[in-house]
């Protein structure tokens, strides 16, 4: 587990009595107050839990959203604290001001039956600032800093990085450390056949993936809106289907890149077209041309029968972006259809970035994965080689001169 060298995890510390600051990404999705998919909250109970069984007293953090300050109630922690206390069968306390006395003051009384939430810490300018002063509050209250949140973890955020700068004590939760492990598969010898499954709506976000992954794997299955930039590139015509048009030259050199080194290119051969996606109706085409005034929204079924072929041979695969508009019914076949193949195949599947988690929620086929990563864009930044300044700051520091 390269990824995790030298950084401790929370097994690695006496936690009796201890405040531990646990940072964790409780940024769900919400509608009008009620949680959409609480899959984050859920993602985090075993570190919540385990820290409470050890004695700890708990000061639980998160941001959600982007709020515009302090008053903008749209962001509240509230609805997140309520589910807790259901999940927890603890008293959730909500701290509204991480800054005040009121953090100390409860800590000093706390009960077992009770822990601390802070509210949206981006209530607080200085989280995303950055600001040491910020971090300092913070650490003013607690012995142990813990990284639960892997969503967040690439983002130099005060409660992500000058915090744990300042404390002696800090290390990483088990949802951390099951991310980095599980993407860790992707990286560190993965078993071949292995596949990275493209999809979703630019090549211009998964440049660096594709970059990266390139030498790792044996091939790539394109779909989603990508898949018209790569068509386009070898002249087929696909009407007005999404495309990247400055992106054409370097899909045509990835293209032939892939050829030098004989790996598999799949592109779709037939699709799902519209000519008015809120219609939400569609058409099959007879091959891989699209019409004029024609638009792809999904793989056809020829191709998810090849997509699906190759995925039941594979031994890894790493699925990102969804094949198709699959928010929509009629577009979501080739997403969900290839979400059962995953399921279906013995292969290592890790899921992450982008929309393919909620594709592959939104399948049903979501409890078949090897694993889904709650972190889209810390996934794909850890997986393109960026370190996680959440990571980072937790690794021994190197002191110049010793
Ligand atoms: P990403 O965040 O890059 O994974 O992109 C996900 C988005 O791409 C989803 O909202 C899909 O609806 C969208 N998408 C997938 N296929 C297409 C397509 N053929 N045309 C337009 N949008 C698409």
């Amino acid at each position: 587990m390269a990824g995790l060298k030298g950084i401790k995890t929370i097994r690695d510390f006496q936690l009796q009595d201890k405040v531990v600051f646990l940072r964790l990404d409780l940024n769900v999705p919400l509608d009008h107050g009620q949680i959409t998919d609480e899959t984050r909250i859920t993602a985090s109970l075993p570190t919540i839990q385990y820290a409470l069984e050890k004695g700890a007293k708990l000061v639980m953090a998160s941001h959600l959203g982007r709020p515009k300050g302090p008053g903008d109630k749209k962001y509240s922690l509230e609805p997140v604290a309520d589910r807790l206390t259901e999940l927890l069968k603890k008293e959730v306390i909500l701290v509204e001001e991480p800054r005040s006395e009121a953090v100390k003051a409860l800590l000093m009384g706390l009960k077992k039956t009770q822990v601390i939430l802070l509210e949206n810490l981006r209530y607080d300018s200085g989280e995303t600032e950055n600001s040491e002063e910020f971090a300092h509050v913070l650490a003013s209250y607690s012995n142990v800093y813990i990284n639960d949140a892997f969503g967040a973890s690439h983002r130099a955020h005060a409660s992500i990085d000058a915090l744990p700068r300042m404390m002696k004590d800090k290390g990483i939760g088990f949802l951390i450390e099951k991310e980095i492990s599980m993407l860790d598969k992707l990286l560190e010898n993965p078993r071949s056949p292995y596949l990275a499954i493209m999809g979703g709506a630019k090549v211009s976000d998964k440049i660096q993936v594709i970059e990266k992954l390139m030498d790792l794997v044996d091939g790539f299955v394109i779909g989603g809106a990508m898949a018209y930039t790569f068509l386009k590139a070898k002249g087929i015509p696909v009407g007005k289907s999404l495309v990247e048009t400055d992106k054409l030259n370097y899909t045509r050199e990835m293209i032939a890149r892939l050829e030098a080194r004989h790996k598999t290119l799949l592109l779709p051969v037939d699709h799902v077209v519209t000519q008015d996606i809120a219609s939400g109706k569609g058409e099959v085409t007879s091959g891989v041309g699209i019409e004029e005034g024609w638009m792809g929204v999904d793989i056809g079924p020829q191709t998810l029968k090849q997509y699906s072929a190759a995925i039941a041979g594979a031994a890894t695969v790493f699925w990102n972006g969804p094949m198709g508009i699959f928010e929509t019914p009629a577009y979501a076949k080739g997403s969900f259809g290839v979400a059962q193949a995953l399921a279906e195949s013995k292969c290592v599947k890790i899921v992450g970035g982008g929309d393919s988690a909620a594709a592959a929620e939104a399948s049903g086929y979501a409890d078949k994965m090897t694993h889904i990563s709650t972190g889209g864009g810390a996934a794909l930044e850890y997986l393109q080689g960026d370190r996680l300044p959440g990571l980072e700051v937790l690794r021994p520091q190197k002191i110049s001169g010793i």
